[in-house]
Protein backbone atom coordinates (compact mmCIF):
# COMPACT_ATOMS: atom_id res chain seq x y z
CA UNK A 1 0.00 0.00 0.00
CA UNK A 2 1.73 3.14 -0.62
CA UNK A 3 1.81 6.22 1.89
CA UNK A 4 -0.59 8.23 0.43
CA UNK A 5 -3.23 5.46 0.56
CA UNK A 6 -1.65 4.53 4.49
CA UNK A 7 -2.08 8.16 5.56
CA UNK A 8 -6.29 8.26 4.55
CA UNK A 9 -6.51 5.03 6.56
CA UNK A 10 -9.22 5.94 9.56
CA UNK A 11 -8.72 4.88 13.05
CA UNK A 12 -11.31 4.10 15.08
CA UNK A 13 -10.14 3.51 18.91
CA UNK A 14 -12.55 2.09 21.36
CA UNK A 15 -11.45 2.58 25.08
CA UNK A 16 -13.55 1.40 27.93
CA UNK A 17 -15.01 2.88 31.65
CA UNK A 18 -16.15 2.62 35.03
CA UNK A 19 -16.35 -1.34 34.64
CA UNK A 20 -14.45 -4.68 32.60
CA UNK A 21 -16.37 -6.94 31.14
CA UNK A 22 -18.71 -3.91 29.47
CA UNK A 23 -18.89 -5.55 26.47
CA UNK A 24 -16.33 -2.99 24.15
CA UNK A 25 -15.36 -6.27 21.90
CA UNK A 26 -19.05 -6.64 20.93
CA UNK A 27 -19.31 -2.97 20.46
CA UNK A 28 -15.98 -2.54 18.17
CA UNK A 29 -17.16 -5.71 15.99
CA UNK A 30 -20.83 -4.29 15.47
CA UNK A 31 -19.04 -1.37 14.12
CA UNK A 32 -16.90 -3.31 11.92
CA UNK A 33 -20.24 -5.07 10.90
CA UNK A 34 -21.94 -1.88 10.05
CA UNK A 35 -19.14 -0.38 8.26
CA UNK A 36 -18.51 -3.20 5.85
CA UNK A 37 -22.13 -3.22 5.39
CA UNK A 38 -21.50 0.07 3.42
CA UNK A 39 -19.17 -1.48 1.65
CA UNK A 40 -16.14 -0.48 3.68
CA UNK A 41 -13.15 -2.50 3.98
CA UNK A 42 -12.83 -2.65 7.89
CA UNK A 43 -10.06 -4.35 10.18
CA UNK A 44 -10.28 -4.72 13.78
CA UNK A 45 -7.35 -5.01 16.02
CA UNK A 46 -6.78 -5.81 19.96
CA UNK A 47 -4.51 -4.00 22.05
CA UNK A 48 -3.69 -5.68 25.36
CA UNK A 49 -2.54 -4.38 28.29
CA UNK A 50 -1.10 -7.52 30.40
CA UNK A 51 2.39 -8.60 29.77
CA UNK A 52 2.23 -12.12 28.66
CA UNK A 53 3.09 -12.20 25.33
CA UNK A 54 0.52 -13.57 24.08
CA UNK A 55 -2.68 -15.55 26.32
CA UNK A 56 -1.93 -19.15 25.10
CA UNK A 57 -0.14 -19.57 28.09
CA UNK A 58 -2.71 -18.25 30.51
CA UNK A 59 -5.35 -20.52 32.25
CA UNK A 60 -9.19 -20.39 30.74
CA UNK A 61 -10.28 -19.10 34.09
CA UNK A 62 -8.12 -16.44 33.82
CA UNK A 63 -8.44 -15.12 30.10
CA UNK A 64 -11.35 -17.05 28.87
CA UNK A 65 -10.63 -18.66 25.61
CA UNK A 66 -7.62 -18.91 23.54
CA UNK A 67 -8.75 -17.92 20.08
CA UNK A 68 -6.58 -18.66 16.95
CA UNK A 69 -6.26 -16.92 13.82
CA UNK A 70 -5.81 -18.66 10.31
CA UNK A 71 -2.37 -18.25 10.62
CA UNK A 72 -1.72 -19.53 14.12
CA UNK A 73 -1.29 -16.73 16.72
CA UNK A 74 -3.16 -17.54 19.92
CA UNK A 75 -5.18 -14.23 20.62
CA UNK A 76 -8.19 -12.87 22.84
CA UNK A 77 -10.82 -14.26 22.78
CA UNK A 78 -12.31 -10.82 21.07
CA UNK A 79 -10.87 -11.49 18.16
CA UNK A 80 -13.66 -14.70 18.06
CA UNK A 81 -16.39 -11.61 18.11
CA UNK A 82 -14.58 -9.76 15.94
CA UNK A 83 -14.45 -12.95 12.91
CA UNK A 84 -18.05 -13.84 14.12
CA UNK A 85 -19.29 -10.22 13.39
CA UNK A 86 -17.48 -8.75 10.57
CA UNK A 87 -17.47 -12.57 8.61
CA UNK A 88 -13.59 -12.17 8.14
CA UNK A 89 -10.26 -13.97 9.17
CA UNK A 90 -7.98 -11.82 10.78
CA UNK A 91 -3.94 -13.02 11.49
CA UNK A 92 -1.67 -12.50 13.83
CA UNK A 93 -1.72 -8.82 13.37
CA UNK A 94 -4.84 -8.36 14.71
CA UNK A 95 -3.78 -8.56 18.18
CA UNK A 96 -0.72 -7.47 20.49
CA UNK A 97 -0.10 -7.58 24.30
CA UNK A 98 1.81 -4.80 26.12
CA UNK A 99 4.11 -7.94 26.88
CA UNK A 100 5.08 -8.97 23.14
CA UNK A 101 5.06 -4.96 22.87
CA UNK A 102 8.20 -4.53 25.53
CA UNK A 103 9.27 -8.02 24.52
CA UNK A 104 10.54 -6.54 20.72
CA UNK A 105 11.35 -3.05 22.64
CA UNK A 106 13.76 -5.25 25.11
CA UNK A 107 15.59 -7.35 21.68
CA UNK A 108 15.73 -4.11 20.06
CA UNK A 109 18.04 -3.03 22.89
CA UNK A 110 20.11 -5.98 22.90
CA UNK A 111 20.55 -5.84 19.16
CA UNK A 112 21.61 -2.53 19.52
CA UNK A 113 19.22 -0.51 17.62
CA UNK A 114 18.95 2.41 19.95
CA UNK A 115 22.59 2.71 20.13
CA UNK A 116 23.68 5.18 22.38
CA UNK A 117 20.21 6.60 23.15
CA UNK A 118 17.95 6.13 26.47
CA UNK A 119 15.17 3.88 25.77
CA UNK A 120 12.00 5.19 27.19
CA UNK A 121 8.36 4.69 27.20
CA UNK A 122 8.03 7.52 25.19
CA UNK A 123 9.32 7.62 22.45
CA UNK A 124 10.43 4.19 21.85
CA UNK A 125 7.41 2.33 23.50
CA UNK A 126 4.68 4.47 21.94
CA UNK A 127 6.03 4.17 18.59
CA UNK A 128 6.73 0.10 18.57
CA UNK A 129 2.62 0.57 19.28
CA UNK A 130 1.87 2.95 16.59
CA UNK A 131 4.33 0.98 14.44
CA UNK A 132 2.37 -2.13 14.95
CA UNK A 133 -0.79 -0.45 14.26
CA UNK A 134 0.32 1.10 11.00
CA UNK A 135 1.61 -2.47 9.89
CA UNK A 136 -1.43 -4.07 10.86
CA UNK A 137 -3.45 -0.98 8.82
CA UNK A 138 -1.03 -1.65 5.60
CA UNK A 139 -1.30 -6.00 5.56
CA UNK A 140 -5.36 -5.65 5.91
CA UNK A 141 -5.33 -2.61 3.42
CA UNK A 142 -8.67 -2.08 5.07
CA UNK A 143 -10.22 1.60 4.89
CA UNK A 144 -10.89 1.42 8.93
CA UNK A 145 -9.14 0.09 11.43
CA UNK A 146 -11.26 -0.15 14.48
CA UNK A 147 -8.51 -0.92 17.52
CA UNK A 148 -10.03 -1.95 20.56
CA UNK A 149 -8.19 -1.36 23.86
CA UNK A 150 -7.98 -3.77 26.19
CA UNK A 151 -8.51 -2.65 30.52
CA UNK A 152 -10.74 -0.14 31.88
CA UNK A 153 -9.43 3.36 31.71
CA UNK A 154 -7.79 4.18 34.67
CA UNK A 155 -5.68 1.07 34.69
CA UNK A 156 -2.20 1.30 35.05
CA UNK A 157 -0.81 -0.93 32.56
CA UNK A 158 -3.43 1.06 29.61
CA UNK A 159 -1.47 4.31 30.32
CA UNK A 160 0.95 3.71 27.09
CA UNK A 161 -1.44 2.22 25.03
CA UNK A 162 -3.89 5.67 25.78
CA UNK A 163 -0.49 7.64 25.05
CA UNK A 164 0.05 5.97 21.73
CA UNK A 165 -3.56 6.37 20.56
CA UNK A 166 -3.41 10.20 21.53
CA UNK A 167 -0.16 10.48 19.26
CA UNK A 168 -1.77 8.62 16.64
CA UNK A 169 -4.13 11.80 16.37
CA UNK A 170 -1.32 14.17 15.51
CA UNK A 171 0.40 12.03 13.21
CA UNK A 172 -2.29 10.97 10.87
CA UNK A 173 -4.85 14.28 11.45
CA UNK A 174 -7.59 14.90 13.78
CA UNK A 175 -10.21 14.13 10.45
CA UNK A 176 -8.59 10.76 10.31
CA UNK A 177 -9.25 9.16 14.03
CA UNK A 178 -12.56 8.60 16.28
CA UNK A 179 -12.60 7.87 19.81
CA UNK A 180 -15.12 6.34 21.10
CA UNK A 181 -15.65 5.47 25.03
CA UNK A 182 -17.87 2.83 25.82
CA UNK A 183 -19.38 3.20 29.84
CA UNK A 184 -22.31 2.05 31.76
CA UNK A 185 -24.68 4.25 33.47
CA UNK A 186 -26.01 2.17 36.15
CA UNK A 187 -29.14 2.10 37.72
CA UNK A 188 -30.18 3.01 41.17
CA UNK A 189 -32.94 0.69 41.78
CA UNK A 190 -33.81 2.15 45.46
CA UNK A 191 -34.27 5.44 43.58
CA UNK A 192 -34.99 4.33 40.00
CA UNK A 193 -32.19 6.71 38.85
CA UNK A 194 -29.59 6.47 35.91
CA UNK A 195 -26.38 7.92 37.41
CA UNK A 196 -23.99 9.27 35.41
CA UNK A 197 -21.31 10.26 37.62
CA UNK A 198 -18.80 7.33 36.87
CA UNK A 199 -18.58 7.70 33.48
CA UNK A 200 -17.62 11.77 34.25
CA UNK A 201 -14.99 10.41 36.35
CA UNK A 202 -13.72 7.78 33.71
CA UNK A 203 -14.19 10.89 30.91
CA UNK A 204 -12.15 12.88 33.44
CA UNK A 205 -9.42 10.42 33.28
CA UNK A 206 -9.38 9.97 29.95
CA UNK A 207 -8.89 14.10 28.91
CA UNK A 208 -6.20 13.47 31.56
CA UNK A 209 -4.51 11.60 29.04
CA UNK A 210 -4.98 14.04 26.27
CA UNK A 211 -8.11 12.38 24.87
CA UNK A 212 -11.59 13.46 24.21
CA UNK A 213 -13.92 11.28 23.29
CA UNK A 214 -15.78 11.57 20.29
CA UNK A 215 -18.82 9.42 21.04
CA UNK A 216 -19.89 7.81 24.09
CA UNK A 217 -21.52 4.12 23.77
CA UNK A 218 -23.18 3.93 27.08
CA UNK A 219 -24.68 0.55 28.29
CA UNK A 220 -27.86 0.51 30.04
CA UNK A 221 -30.85 -0.82 31.61
CA UNK A 222 -32.93 1.89 30.78
CA UNK A 223 -33.87 4.50 28.07
CA UNK A 224 -31.45 7.33 28.77
CA UNK A 225 -34.00 10.20 29.21
CA UNK A 226 -33.54 13.78 27.46
CA UNK A 227 -32.16 15.14 30.34
CA UNK A 228 -29.25 12.39 31.19
CA UNK A 229 -27.81 12.46 27.50
CA UNK A 230 -27.87 16.39 28.09
CA UNK A 231 -26.04 16.11 31.50
CA UNK A 232 -23.69 13.26 29.78
CA UNK A 233 -23.32 15.68 27.39
CA UNK A 234 -22.45 18.22 29.25
CA UNK A 235 -20.15 16.84 31.46
CA UNK A 236 -17.99 15.41 28.76
CA UNK A 237 -18.00 17.71 26.23
CA UNK A 238 -19.42 14.82 23.82
CA UNK A 239 -22.33 16.31 21.36
CA UNK A 240 -25.61 15.22 22.27
CA UNK A 241 -26.31 13.26 18.94
CA UNK A 242 -23.10 11.07 19.97
CA UNK A 243 -24.30 9.67 23.26
CA UNK A 244 -24.93 6.34 21.97
CA UNK A 245 -27.63 4.10 24.49
CA UNK A 246 -26.84 0.83 24.25
CA UNK A 247 -29.33 -1.27 26.23
CA UNK A 248 -29.05 -4.98 26.79
CA UNK A 249 -30.57 -6.91 24.08
CA UNK A 250 -31.27 -10.43 24.07
CA UNK A 251 -28.77 -11.84 21.92
CA UNK A 252 -25.67 -10.14 20.91
CA UNK A 253 -26.09 -10.68 16.95
CA UNK A 254 -28.66 -7.98 17.33
CA UNK A 255 -26.00 -5.69 19.04
CA UNK A 256 -25.53 -4.15 15.61
CA UNK A 257 -29.02 -3.72 14.31
CA UNK A 258 -29.82 -2.26 17.92
CA UNK A 259 -26.32 0.65 17.26
CA UNK A 260 -27.35 1.24 13.73
CA UNK A 261 -30.39 2.50 15.06
CA UNK A 262 -28.69 4.66 17.84
CA UNK A 263 -26.86 6.15 14.74
CA UNK A 264 -23.52 4.88 16.26
CA UNK A 265 -22.33 4.25 12.37
CA UNK A 266 -23.66 7.55 11.36
CA UNK A 267 -21.47 9.60 14.18
CA UNK A 268 -17.82 7.77 13.58
CA UNK A 269 -18.37 8.28 9.80
CA UNK A 270 -19.38 12.27 10.48
CA UNK A 271 -16.34 12.53 12.65
CA UNK A 272 -14.03 11.01 10.19
CA UNK A 273 -15.43 13.23 7.01
CA UNK A 274 -16.68 9.54 5.33
CA UNK A 275 -20.13 9.90 3.42
CA UNK A 276 -22.68 7.73 5.20
CA UNK A 277 -24.74 5.53 2.77
CA UNK A 278 -27.10 2.78 3.61
CA UNK A 279 -26.11 -0.29 5.43
CA UNK A 280 -27.04 -3.62 3.67
CA UNK A 281 -28.57 -5.58 6.41
CA UNK A 282 -30.85 -7.34 5.19
CA UNK A 283 -29.39 -10.77 6.07
CA UNK A 284 -27.84 -10.26 9.11
CA UNK A 285 -31.59 -8.75 9.94
CA UNK A 286 -33.64 -12.03 8.85
CA UNK A 287 -30.60 -14.32 10.48
CA UNK A 288 -31.56 -12.47 13.80
CA UNK A 289 -35.47 -12.16 13.42
CA UNK A 290 -35.36 -16.10 12.84
CA UNK A 291 -32.96 -16.59 16.10
CA UNK A 292 -35.68 -14.88 18.16
CA UNK A 293 -38.58 -16.56 16.86
CA UNK A 294 -36.66 -20.00 17.22
CA UNK A 295 -35.94 -18.68 20.92
CA UNK A 296 -39.84 -17.76 21.56
CA UNK A 297 -40.55 -21.84 20.89
CA UNK A 298 -40.18 -23.91 24.15
CA UNK A 299 -40.73 -26.74 22.24
CA UNK A 300 -38.24 -26.62 20.20
CA UNK A 301 -35.29 -26.63 22.84
CA UNK A 302 -32.31 -29.72 22.54
CA UNK A 303 -30.65 -30.34 25.22
CA UNK A 304 -26.87 -30.61 25.09
CA UNK A 305 -24.41 -31.49 27.45
CA UNK A 306 -20.99 -29.77 27.46
CA UNK A 307 -18.38 -32.34 29.18
CA UNK A 308 -15.40 -29.93 30.09
CA UNK A 309 -12.92 -28.51 33.27
CA UNK A 310 -14.02 -25.12 32.83
CA UNK A 311 -17.58 -24.82 33.24
CA UNK A 312 -18.14 -22.39 35.66
CA UNK A 313 -16.79 -19.67 33.34
CA UNK A 314 -18.75 -20.08 30.23
CA UNK A 315 -15.91 -17.61 28.09
CA UNK A 316 -13.51 -20.11 28.49
CA UNK A 317 -16.04 -22.21 25.50
CA UNK A 318 -17.04 -19.52 24.18
CA UNK A 319 -16.81 -20.12 20.59
CA UNK A 320 -18.22 -23.45 20.90
CA UNK A 321 -21.30 -22.05 22.33
CA UNK A 322 -21.90 -19.26 19.91
CA UNK A 323 -21.25 -22.67 16.78
CA UNK A 324 -23.98 -24.19 19.20
CA UNK A 325 -25.91 -21.05 18.69
CA UNK A 326 -25.44 -20.56 14.80
CA UNK A 327 -26.56 -24.46 14.17
CA UNK A 328 -29.47 -24.32 16.21
CA UNK A 329 -30.24 -21.30 14.09
CA UNK A 330 -29.70 -23.43 11.05
CA UNK A 331 -31.54 -26.18 11.65
CA UNK A 332 -34.86 -24.36 13.74
CA UNK A 333 -33.61 -25.49 16.71
CA UNK A 334 -32.98 -24.35 20.20
CA UNK A 335 -30.11 -25.52 22.10
CA UNK A 336 -29.73 -25.43 26.06
CA UNK A 337 -26.51 -26.56 27.26
CA UNK A 338 -26.61 -28.57 30.16
CA UNK A 339 -22.55 -27.78 31.73
CA UNK A 340 -21.04 -30.42 33.56
CA UNK A 341 -17.91 -30.90 35.43
CA UNK A 342 -16.17 -33.79 34.21
CA UNK A 343 -15.21 -34.63 37.53
CA UNK A 344 -18.98 -34.69 38.69
CA UNK A 345 -19.39 -37.47 36.23
CA UNK A 346 -16.13 -39.43 38.31
CA UNK A 347 -18.27 -38.96 41.10
CA UNK A 348 -22.02 -39.61 40.13
CA UNK A 349 -21.62 -41.32 37.32
CA UNK A 350 -22.15 -40.72 33.16
CA UNK A 351 -25.63 -41.96 33.94
CA UNK A 352 -27.05 -39.32 36.40
CA UNK A 353 -25.70 -36.81 34.70
CA UNK A 354 -25.98 -37.36 30.82
CA UNK A 355 -29.72 -39.45 31.18
CA UNK A 356 -31.42 -35.80 30.05
CA UNK A 357 -29.51 -35.09 27.13
CA UNK A 358 -29.82 -35.13 23.49
CA UNK A 359 -26.18 -34.64 22.51
CA UNK A 360 -23.24 -35.15 24.13
CA UNK A 361 -19.63 -32.85 23.55
CA UNK A 362 -16.21 -32.87 25.25
CA UNK A 363 -14.23 -29.85 23.78
CA UNK A 364 -10.80 -29.27 23.80
CA UNK A 365 -8.47 -29.09 27.21
CA UNK A 366 -5.22 -29.56 28.77
CA UNK A 367 -4.09 -31.39 32.05
CA UNK A 368 -5.61 -34.63 33.67
CA UNK A 369 -8.66 -33.31 36.14
CA UNK A 370 -11.34 -34.87 35.26
CA UNK A 371 -10.12 -37.02 32.07
CA UNK A 372 -11.74 -39.93 33.63
CA UNK A 373 -14.89 -38.27 33.76
CA UNK A 374 -14.48 -37.12 30.11
CA UNK A 375 -14.16 -40.89 29.02
CA UNK A 376 -17.01 -42.23 30.65
CA UNK A 377 -19.38 -39.50 29.21
CA UNK A 378 -17.78 -40.35 25.76
CA UNK A 379 -18.74 -44.65 26.44
CA UNK A 380 -21.81 -43.54 27.72
CA UNK A 381 -22.52 -41.09 24.74
CA UNK A 382 -21.09 -44.27 22.42
CA UNK A 383 -23.03 -47.10 24.39
CA UNK A 384 -26.55 -44.98 24.65
CA UNK A 385 -26.26 -43.88 20.66
CA UNK A 386 -26.52 -40.08 21.84
CA UNK A 387 -24.74 -38.08 19.61
CA UNK A 388 -21.28 -36.70 20.39
CA UNK A 389 -19.11 -34.38 18.73
CA UNK A 390 -15.29 -34.41 20.15
CA UNK A 391 -12.61 -31.33 19.81
CA UNK A 392 -9.29 -31.90 20.32
CA UNK A 393 -9.18 -33.46 23.68
CA UNK A 394 -12.65 -34.84 22.93
CA UNK A 395 -11.20 -36.70 20.38
CA UNK A 396 -8.26 -37.72 21.83
CA UNK A 397 -10.28 -39.11 24.64
CA UNK A 398 -12.39 -40.64 22.13
CA UNK A 399 -9.64 -42.64 21.07
CA UNK A 400 -8.55 -43.58 24.51
CA UNK A 401 -12.38 -44.91 25.12
CA UNK A 402 -12.35 -46.95 22.39
CA UNK A 403 -8.86 -48.24 22.80
CA UNK A 404 -10.03 -49.40 26.29
CA UNK A 405 -13.45 -50.31 25.96
CA UNK A 406 -13.61 -52.06 22.63
CA UNK A 407 -10.64 -52.90 21.68
CA UNK A 408 -9.77 -54.19 24.72
CA UNK A 409 -6.52 -52.38 25.50
CA UNK A 410 -7.12 -52.32 29.22
CA UNK A 411 -4.95 -48.65 30.69
CA UNK A 412 -5.19 -46.97 27.58
CA UNK A 413 -4.28 -43.89 27.50
CA UNK A 414 -2.74 -40.83 26.09
CA UNK A 415 1.28 -39.78 27.26
CA UNK A 416 -0.17 -36.15 28.21
CA UNK A 417 -1.88 -37.92 31.22
CA UNK A 418 -0.21 -41.07 31.80
CA UNK A 419 3.10 -41.86 30.23
CA UNK A 420 4.03 -45.08 31.66
CA UNK A 421 0.92 -46.69 29.78
CA UNK A 422 1.02 -49.80 28.09
CA UNK A 423 -0.96 -48.62 24.94
CA UNK A 424 0.06 -45.18 24.33
CA UNK A 425 -2.56 -44.71 22.21
CA UNK A 426 -2.59 -40.74 21.98
CA UNK A 427 1.13 -39.40 21.79
CA UNK A 428 3.41 -36.90 21.65
CA UNK A 429 3.77 -35.65 18.24
CA UNK A 430 6.72 -36.09 16.39
CA UNK A 431 8.08 -32.13 16.14
CA UNK A 432 6.88 -31.19 19.90
CA UNK A 433 9.87 -34.13 21.11
CA UNK A 434 12.25 -31.51 21.53
CA UNK A 435 10.14 -28.40 22.23
CA UNK A 436 10.64 -26.80 25.68
CA UNK A 437 9.32 -23.21 25.78
CA UNK A 438 5.30 -23.06 26.73
CA UNK A 439 4.51 -20.06 24.15
CA UNK A 440 3.16 -20.13 20.89
CA UNK A 441 5.04 -23.93 20.40
CA UNK A 442 1.95 -26.02 19.88
CA UNK A 443 0.35 -27.19 16.33
CA UNK A 444 -0.90 -23.99 15.70
CA UNK A 445 -3.22 -22.23 12.70
CA UNK A 446 -4.32 -24.10 9.80
CA UNK A 447 -3.83 -27.11 8.34
CA UNK A 448 -5.00 -29.07 5.23
CA UNK A 449 -7.66 -32.45 5.89
CA UNK A 450 -8.54 -34.86 3.08
CA UNK A 451 -12.00 -36.38 4.23
CA UNK A 452 -12.56 -40.25 3.32
CA UNK A 453 -15.12 -41.00 0.60
CA UNK A 454 -18.59 -41.94 2.20
CA UNK A 455 -17.77 -40.98 5.44
CA UNK A 456 -20.19 -39.07 7.66
CA UNK A 457 -17.44 -36.36 7.58
CA UNK A 458 -17.58 -36.15 4.07
CA UNK A 459 -20.89 -36.18 3.77
CA UNK A 460 -20.91 -33.00 5.83
CA UNK A 461 -18.32 -30.99 4.83
CA UNK A 462 -19.78 -32.12 0.93
CA UNK A 463 -15.79 -31.50 0.47
CA UNK A 464 -12.88 -33.59 -0.20
CA UNK A 465 -10.35 -31.14 1.27
CA UNK A 466 -10.94 -29.06 4.20
CA UNK A 467 -8.38 -26.31 6.05
CA UNK A 468 -9.60 -25.97 10.21
CA UNK A 469 -7.50 -24.90 12.97
CA UNK A 470 -5.18 -26.40 15.33
CA UNK A 471 -3.68 -26.13 18.38
CA UNK A 472 -2.61 -28.93 20.34
CA UNK A 473 0.68 -31.12 21.07
CA UNK A 474 -0.55 -35.23 20.86
CA UNK A 475 -2.04 -36.89 18.31
CA UNK A 476 -3.21 -40.35 17.41
CA UNK A 477 -0.44 -42.57 17.67
CA UNK A 478 0.17 -44.34 14.36
CA UNK A 479 1.18 -48.00 15.73
CA UNK A 480 -2.12 -48.19 16.62
CA UNK A 481 -4.32 -47.23 13.93
CA UNK A 482 -4.64 -50.33 12.43
CA UNK A 483 -6.15 -51.68 15.46
CA UNK A 484 -8.22 -49.24 16.26
CA UNK A 485 -9.62 -49.47 12.68
CA UNK A 486 -10.23 -53.40 13.08
CA UNK A 487 -12.74 -53.04 15.96
CA UNK A 488 -14.31 -50.38 13.34
CA UNK A 489 -12.73 -46.93 14.25
CA UNK A 490 -13.35 -44.81 10.91
CA UNK A 491 -10.01 -42.46 10.23
CA UNK A 492 -12.10 -40.00 7.75
CA UNK A 493 -10.21 -37.30 8.00
CA UNK A 494 -6.26 -37.58 7.38
CA UNK A 495 -3.39 -34.85 6.78
CA UNK A 496 -2.50 -35.15 3.43
CA UNK A 497 0.20 -37.11 3.55
CA UNK A 498 -2.04 -39.44 5.54
CA UNK A 499 0.66 -39.41 8.85
CA UNK A 500 -1.40 -37.57 10.85
CA UNK A 501 -5.12 -38.51 12.38
CA UNK A 502 -7.31 -35.27 11.83
CA UNK A 503 -11.08 -36.96 12.46
CA UNK A 504 -12.33 -40.29 13.16
CA UNK A 505 -15.66 -41.46 13.42
CA UNK A 506 -18.13 -44.70 14.41
CA UNK A 507 -20.04 -46.36 12.29
CA UNK A 508 -23.19 -48.53 14.01
CA UNK A 509 -24.44 -45.11 15.71
CA UNK A 510 -26.32 -42.14 15.32
CA UNK A 511 -23.48 -39.52 15.08
CA UNK A 512 -20.16 -40.28 16.56
CA UNK A 513 -17.46 -37.82 15.42
CA UNK A 514 -14.08 -35.99 16.63
CA UNK A 515 -12.07 -34.07 15.01
CA UNK A 516 -8.02 -33.00 16.15
CA UNK A 517 -9.18 -29.34 15.24
CA UNK A 518 -10.96 -26.71 16.58
CA UNK A 519 -14.36 -26.26 14.29
CA UNK A 520 -15.74 -24.07 16.71
CA UNK A 521 -12.64 -21.39 15.64
CA UNK A 522 -14.36 -20.76 11.95
CA UNK A 523 -18.32 -21.21 12.56
CA UNK A 524 -19.65 -17.41 12.25
CA UNK A 525 -23.63 -16.80 12.35
CA UNK A 526 -23.70 -16.08 8.47
CA UNK A 527 -21.93 -18.91 7.65
CA UNK A 528 -22.27 -21.86 10.71
CA UNK A 529 -19.81 -25.17 11.12
CA UNK A 530 -21.09 -28.36 9.38
CA UNK A 531 -20.13 -30.40 11.95
CA UNK A 532 -21.78 -28.53 14.57
CA UNK A 533 -25.04 -28.18 12.02
CA UNK A 534 -24.94 -31.68 11.71
CA UNK A 535 -24.02 -32.20 15.33
CA UNK A 536 -27.10 -30.21 16.39
CA UNK A 537 -29.55 -31.69 13.75
CA UNK A 538 -28.85 -34.97 14.97
CA UNK A 539 -29.44 -34.40 19.03
CA UNK A 540 -32.51 -32.48 17.81
CA UNK A 541 -33.68 -35.86 15.80
CA UNK A 542 -32.45 -37.52 19.38
CA UNK A 543 -34.76 -35.19 20.83
CA UNK A 544 -37.23 -35.93 18.90
CA UNK A 545 -37.56 -31.86 18.19
CA UNK A 546 -38.96 -31.07 14.75
CA UNK A 547 -36.87 -27.78 13.52
CA UNK A 548 -37.27 -26.76 9.68
CA UNK A 549 -33.64 -27.21 8.03
CA UNK A 550 -34.13 -29.39 4.81
CA UNK A 551 -30.42 -30.96 3.69
CA UNK A 552 -28.84 -33.31 2.30
CA UNK A 553 -27.20 -34.35 5.03
CA UNK A 554 -27.53 -37.92 6.11
CA UNK A 555 -27.26 -38.73 9.31
CA UNK A 556 -24.54 -41.88 9.83
CA UNK A 557 -26.31 -45.40 9.03
CA UNK A 558 -29.61 -43.82 7.16
CA UNK A 559 -30.00 -44.57 3.77
CA UNK A 560 -32.17 -41.82 2.58
CA UNK A 561 -29.88 -39.28 0.80
CA UNK A 562 -31.79 -35.80 0.82
CA UNK A 563 -34.53 -36.12 3.39
CA UNK A 564 -34.70 -33.58 6.32
CA UNK A 565 -32.37 -34.58 9.40
CA UNK A 566 -34.97 -33.57 11.87
N1 LIG B 1 -4.02 -31.34 25.44
C1 LIG B 1 -4.19 -31.85 24.13
C2 LIG B 1 -2.97 -31.62 23.25
O1 LIG B 1 -2.15 -30.80 23.54
C3 LIG B 1 -5.44 -31.28 23.47
C4 LIG B 1 -5.33 -29.82 23.22
C5 LIG B 1 -6.67 -29.17 22.95
O2 LIG B 1 -7.71 -29.73 23.24
N2 LIG B 1 -6.64 -27.95 22.41
O3 LIG B 1 -2.83 -32.26 22.23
Amino acid sequence: MSLKSSISTRYVFVTGGVVSSLGKGIIAASLGRLLRARGLDTTIIKLDPYLNVDPGTMSPYQHGEVFVTEDGAETDLDLGHYERFINHDLSRMNAVTAGAIYKSVLEKERRGDYLGGTVQMIPHVTNEIKGFLRRAAEHSQAHVVIVEVGGTVGDIEGLIFLEAIRQMRKDIGRDHVCYIHATMIPNLRTTNELKTKPTQHSVDTLRSRGIQPDILVCRTERTLNPSIREKLSLFTDVDNNAVIQCKDVGNIYEVPLYLEQEGLCERVLEKMGLPNSTPDLVEWKTLTERTKLIDSQATKTVQIAVVGKYVMLSDAYISVVESLKHAATKVGVKVAIKWILSEDIEKQGAQALLSDVSGILVPGGFGDRGIEGKISAIEYARKQKIPYLGLCLGMQTAVVEFARNVVAMAGAHSTEFDNKTKYPVIDLMADQQTVVEKGGTMRLGKYPCHLLPGSLARRLYNQDDISERHRHRYEVNNAYRQQLEAKGMIFSGLSPDKRLVEMIELGDHPFFIACQFHPELKSRPDNPHPLFVGFVAASAKQASVVGDFESNIVVANSSETSSSVV
